[in-house]
């Protein structure tokens, strides 16, 4: 049966960024066809009134799609940038020397010297550290600091523009983590229902208090997700990883903060970490880099995106691959296939890592439902997995057991569906509200056939989490699809069972 909107088998997500190269509803409904999953809105840049129409076009265009698609907002945290630069554009000689001064609102920048959007630069840095900017593509050491300002040196040549980043590695910046920006933006993201608030440069897991305290006065909060991205933040995993939703592997910031060679190590050790948590990752940033300016990527950028998958993240990202690049559709398209044959790898006889020690003891009712179904699903011949869920717990867990069949994650609330977008596996499917399972099973039965993953005489596992305040109640069903005559059998059963019971009144 042909399906107007078929779901994706891809299992990885695909989370883009939303930037000028996508800013129409026609670019953004190819873009979810091709596999986005999660569209991130970058805090960095742009107003609120930006944001909101974006917002506005990504929601039009899935419902169009018929898609769910998560909403991400990534929270700027205390990262330092230039201010508009005269022109725009400078280029450095090597051996110049510029200062650099805090920008005042309005104020233009003297002749010879640099705005920066930091007050407090000077009283952080002392002769000799090392900048860098943009990405560590420009590099500069601090020759001295007067009067606010910093004097820089620039041994190389390069070419800076407008509002690029800077960092200081192994420089203690005096920023708070989390900024009056910050929860300014995190207002505006609560007022909108984002499924996902990413917190960039985190440090130390106290570092998410404030985000996370106000999370805790909302009835649906927002997942969140705390960006790798400073080499303090590695001697906390385990910590922030525990007050966390989920993780980003950074790699951007991350390779400019520490030797960008100690990276990949890092991202392996990540990924296993978040993995044993049973909380959903991201890989970031340069994956399909060159494909900014090209239709096809490089070898080496489809073997890092297969080895991300391979490693076992949840979600791989397009930053300026979709946000600026000039083939935002095609970026997605590529990821998506070279995520599909990478899945095929693992989940085929040839996949060695899948299925990791997830035996263990359950770590709550919703984990053990998991266990359950996904064991089911793996001793007897099952097509599909339905997770009925109210909060996507259920499906959060399915999703780290890395089942080899589909989950189907059934929700009526479209903040657990937002949710269910980022989880590997897990194709968020909106629901009618349940009250019997059996009509989670209807439902469920009715969306896989509909899909083609199941057909008569196929079996299906569900997983139904029943929750209200202070109860949970979970159910395990193993469903075996009617064929047309059983069907047909039953359904004639039914009906001389009413007739009989008419017949009586
Ligand atoms: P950014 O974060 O794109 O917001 O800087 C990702 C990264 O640093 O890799
Ligand atoms: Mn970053």
């Amino acid at each position: 049966m042909a399906v107007k909107n078929a779901l994706p088998r891809r299992r990885t997500k695909i989370v883009c960024t939303i930037g000028p190269s996508c800013d129409d509803r026609r670019t953004l409904e190819r873009m979810i066809r091709a596999g986005m999953d999660v569209a991130r809105l970058n805090f960095s840049h742009g107003e609120h009134a930006e944001h909101d129409k974006a917002l506005e076009r990504i929601r039009e265009a899935a419902r169009r799609v018929g898609r769910v698609v998560g909403i991400l907002q990534d929270l700027c945290g205390p990262k330092i940038r230039l201010g508009k630069l005269p022109g725009d554009v400078q280029q450095v000689r090597a051996g110049q020397e510029v200062v650099l001064r805090p920008a005042v609102r309005g104020a233009g920048a003297a002749p010879g010297e640099w705005p920066v959007e930091y007050p407090k630069l000077a009283d952080d840095v002392k002769a000799g550290d090392r900048l860098l900017f943009d990405d560590g593509t420009v590099e500069a050491r601090v020759v001295d600091t007067k009067d606010g300002a910093v004097r820089v040196r620039f041994p190389r040549a390069g070419t800076l523009k407008s509002r690029k980043g800077l960092n200081l590695p192994g420089v203690a910046i005096s920023m708070p983590s989390v900024t009056r920006k910050d929860l300014r933006d995190l207002e505006w993201g609560l007022a909108h229902g984002v499924d996902f608030v990413a917190l960039s440069f985190v440090r130390r897991p106290e570092d998410l208090e404030p985000v996370r305290a106000r999370l805790r006065k909302e009835r649906k909060p927002p997942w969140l997700i705390s960006k790798i991205e400073k080499p303090e933040a590695l001697n906390h995993l385990p910590e922030i990883l525990a007050a966390s939703d989920g993780v980003m592997v950074a790699r951007g910031d991350l390779g400019v903060e520490l030797d960008f060679a100690r990276v990949p190590p890092i991202q392996k050790r990540m990924i296993k970490l978040a993995n044993a948590s049973d909380k959903p990752v991201i890989t970031a940033t340069q994956m399909l880099e060159s494909m900014t300016q090209n239709a096809r990527p490089t070898r080496a950028e489809v073997s890092d995106v297969s080895n991300a998958i391979l490693d076992g993240t949840n979600a791989v990202m397009l930053s300026g691959e979709t946000a600026v690049g000039r083939f935002p559709v095609e970026a997605v398209a590529t990821m998506s296939r070279i995520a599909e044959e990478a899945e095929a790898f693992k989940l085929g006889d040839s996949g060695t890592y899948w299925l990791p020690g997830r035996d263990a003891r359950a770590s709550c009712i919703h984990d053990a439902l998991a266990l359950g179904v996904e064991k089911i699903s793996r001793s007897l011949e099952v097509h599909a997995i339905v997770a009925a869920t109210r909060s996507a717990t259920t499906a959060r867990y399915l999703s780290t057991s890395r089942p080899r069949v589909p989950v189907l994650g059934l929700s009526p609330d479209p903040w657990a569906l937002g949710r269910m977008a980022l989880l590997w596996g897990v194709v968020p499917v909106p629901c009618k509200r349940w009250i019997h399972s059996r009509e989670v099973l209807r439902q469920g039965t009715r969306v896989a056939q509909r899909h083609g993953l199941v057909k008569p005489g196929d079996t299906l596992a569900v997983a139904v989490g029943q929750e209200s305040p202070g109860v949970f109640t979970g159910r395990i069903l193993v469903h075996r699809v009617p064929t047309e005559e059983a069907h047909a059998k039953r359904n004639g059963r039914r009906k001389n069972a009413k007739r009989k019971a008419r017949r009586k009144k």
